[in-house]
């Protein structure tokens, strides 16, 4: 078969890297090489950046009911094409043709939706000075914005930035993950069907290190919108610093789940199935440490093993619960967390080593779920971001200790409390030290509401008019009477 080219989108041109240079992109599921995607560099970055410059002023001063319209053209492309979309997200991330095609794609287009409305609802503010006059706040986009996502849920991250980004009127160059280029390479080519205005978007493939930090150095970027791991977000936030650029950072996480004695039982463990495992736990909100009550934890734990060992792993076009993580390089990281999980005294429950399945993915990087128990909560492997389908449960007597043990390590992202105790419920969320907490539940996300973590989990909030702020500048008008 021979392989796909995917191509940079740069001034509404598909174009291969200047260099003619190009990396080779692996599908997880069969180790084989299936599409190659270009090696850029700074040269290309600089293209796109002139091709952005170039494009904003009409951008940004169009009526916003033709962006309006445009976005919800790149939203209804997509649409037109879901299964490829589908199947090419499947392809690239390993994760299950089911997941992509109920959640990713579905979500990539409502990004795009929910952001072409709400830049006509962004309401700007009025502020009046009694005796004085009236400020009234504008809001300008800021220019030129680099948006920077990772290889996980590769499209639904990719345009849950530039989506608020356009439709703040900026106009973009962007970078996904080389690991996973082909959905933003297909939504490139949504665009160049749709027409859709040249320079507005741009997308540039290649590493992190020379595509990315190209991006993020022009000091004709005006802001930095970045989704990826917490040490490339060190990185970035120096150089932004230096050159005092606005700058968004969504980064890892390492989650807990808080189960109380009086939870419903069936129900916690059925949503911490997903919570542990869903995209082979390879979400930012995943929760990978689970804290059961003393009184029910072997009660939660053959009951959750139980429901471990039924779940399936194997070809992600077929009906199975997990599919491939997303590198052979990923998939040694995680085994080899689960080597030290037994160094540092765990008990491997289920799982604990990768899967081979026959057939078509008999060469792809599995990993069976594991589940371990036994090991401080202040360990390496209860601190350290995993990013795989490997959970810990470690037994809690009181509340208090639950939540120092929940807020121990330096991420701060997202939580997840089961309790019917309604007081409880909200006293505890209230102490726990992350950006989001379900109760209940897990992963519902209503884009309206602020996205991010605390501590080494990010900086700022996306999400609804979060984003629409990041993505414009206040300045402030007084007018006296
Ligand atoms: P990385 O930080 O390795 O990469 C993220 C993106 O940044 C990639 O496109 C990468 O390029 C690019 N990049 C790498 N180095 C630089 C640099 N020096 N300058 C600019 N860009 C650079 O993360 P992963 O792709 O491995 O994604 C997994 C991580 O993302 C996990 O830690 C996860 O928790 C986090 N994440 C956080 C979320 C949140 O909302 N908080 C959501 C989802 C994931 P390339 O890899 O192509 O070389």
């Amino acid at each position: 078969m021979s392989l796909i080219q995917i191509q940079n989108y740069i001034n509404g041109n598909l174009v291969d890297a200047i260099s003619g240079n190009a990396l080779s992109n692996v599908n997880p599921a069969t180790g084989e090489i299936f599409a190659m995607i270009p090696d850029s560099d700074s040269a290309d970055v600089l293209e796109a950046i002139e091709a952005a410059k170039c494009a904003q002023a009409d951008w940004s001063n169009m009526p916003m009911e033709t962006r309006f319209d445009w976005i919800m053209k790149i939203a209804n492309g997509i649409q037109a094409r879901f299964d490829e979309f589908v199947l090419a997200e499947s392809t690239d991330n390993g994760k299950p043709t089911w997941l992509a095609a109920q959640s990713d794609i579905p979500r990539a287009i409502s990004n795009f939706k929910f952001f072409a409305s709400a830049q006509m609802n962004f309401p700007s503010e009025s502020h009046h000075t009694p005796g004085q006059g009236l400020n009234y706040t504008l809001r300008r986009p800021l220019g030129v914005v680099g948006c920077i996502s990772p290889w996980n849920l590769p499209l639904y991250l990719f345009s849950w930035k530039i989506a608020p980004a356009l439709a703040a009127g900026n106009t973009v160059v962007a970078k996904p993950s080389e690991i996973t280029p082909y959905t933003s390479y297909l939504l490139s080519t949504v665009c160049k069907e749709i027409d859709f205005p040249k320079g507005v978007l741009n997308v540039v493939h290649g590493l992190g290190a020379k595509v990315g930090q190209a991006i993020v150095e022009h000091k004709d970027i005006k802001a930095v919108a970045f989704t990826g791991g917490t040490q490339t977000g060190r990185i970035i936030n120096e150089i932004c610093a230096r050159q005092f650029k606005k700058v968004s950072l969504e980064l890892g996480g390492k989650n807990p789940n808080i189960i109380f004695d009086d939870a419903n039982l069936e129900e916690a463990v059925d949503t911490t199935i997903r919570s542990s495992f869903n995209n082979q736990g390879q979400i930012c909100l995943c929760g990978s440490r689970i804290f059961v009550q003393e009184s029910i934890y072997e009660a939660f734990k053959s009951l959750f093993i139980k429901r471990v060992e039924a779940l399936t792993v194997g070809d992600p076009y077929t009906d199975i619960n997990l599919g491939a993580v997303v590198s052979q390089d990923h998939q040694q990281k995680i085994l080899s967390y689960i080597q030290l999980a037994k160094e540092e005294g765990g008990t491997i429950l289920t799982g604990g080593e990768a899967f081979h399945p026959e057939g078509r993915c008999k060469n792809g990087f599995f990993i069976k779920p594991t589940v371990i128990e036994g090991l401080s909560h202040l360990c390496r492997v209860n601190q350290e971001e995993i990013f795989g389908p490997v959970v810990t449960l470690t037994p809690f007597k009181s509340e208090v200790y639950a939540i120092e043990m929940a807020n121990s390590t330096p991420y701060g992202l997202a939580c997840s409390i089961w309790t019917q105790d309604v007081k409880k419920a909200h006293q505890v969320a209230e102490q726990i030290e992350s950006g989001i907490v379900w109760i209940n539940t897990w992963m519902v996300r209503d884009l309206r509401t602020p996205f991010g973590g605390m501590k080494e989990s990010g900086m700022g909030r996306e999400g609804g008019f979060e984003a629409m702020r990041f993505f414009t500048e206040p300045k402030n008008v007084f007018v006296k009477y």
